[in-house]
């Protein structure tokens, strides 16, 4: 059977003109009043964390579709941009940067395959003995092949070459190379972390960075 991706509560397409008929309006409004603000909708690029009823992190989305969700009460802000507002010509809102859907959504269990990339993405493109993230970068089997080590997500580490080499066939203890992180089967919201890039300061806590 065909896996379906978990989908972000529908908005439809009906539900978005009526808010762009009545934003319209608004502004239309505000204009023969004569005062001098903008709409809703501008500068509304940013993404905001979306995480599940249960508090889990799922997925990003735009501002603009966040804002939405909220508007069709199919999510609450968690976190705000302090920096920020929306404006529309009712007033002032937050600006949101983590949302919380309403209802549970049912994320379908992703299975993360083992793999050089994915070892490299999960340890953030960087050696995990020194740290530096400049290519080229290798696997590392930490405890070695040749002493009973196996392909793991436990036992499978990002090393630069110069680190690889050091290390050759000893154990992490034996070349006295102390490990970054704790290397671990990754969950889903690593990988949405990566795909980021940098991750705003509000996210942290629900990406269990901290
Ligand atoms: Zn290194």
């Amino acid at each position: 059977m065909r896996k379906r991706r978990a989908k972000i509560p529908f908005v439809s397409y009906f539900s978005c003109r009526r808010i762009a008929f009545s934003t319209t309006f608004a502004q239309f409004r505000h204009d023969q009043t004569g005062r001098q603000e903008t709409a809703v909708f501008l500068s509304l690029n940013s993404r905001v964390l979306i995480l599940n009823q249960s508090y889990e992190p799922i997925s990003v989305c735009s501002t603009k579709k966040a804002l939405l969700l909220l508007f069709l009460t199919k999510a609450e802000i968690v976190e705000e941009r302090s920096t920020s507002v929306v404006r529309s010509v009712r007033g002032f809102y937050p600006f949101p940067s983590v949302i919380r859907l309403s209802a549970y959504l049912r994320v379908p269990f992703r299975k993360i395959e083992l793999s050089r990339k994915n070892i490299l993405r999960r340890d953030g493109f960087r050696c995990q003995y020194c740290g530096n993230n400049h290519p080229p970068l290798t696997v590392d089997h930490i405890i070695p092949r040749s002493r009973g080590g196996n392909d793991s997500w436990e036992n499978l580490t990002c090393a630069c070459v110069k680190c690889n080499n050091k290390k050759g066939n000893r154990t992490p203890d034996e070349a006295r190379m102390r490990l970054m992180s704790i290397p671990k089967k990754p969950h889903h919201v690593l990988f949405l972390k990566h795909y980021l890039g940098k991750v705003d300061e509000t996210w942290r806590p629900y990406l269990f960075m901290d």
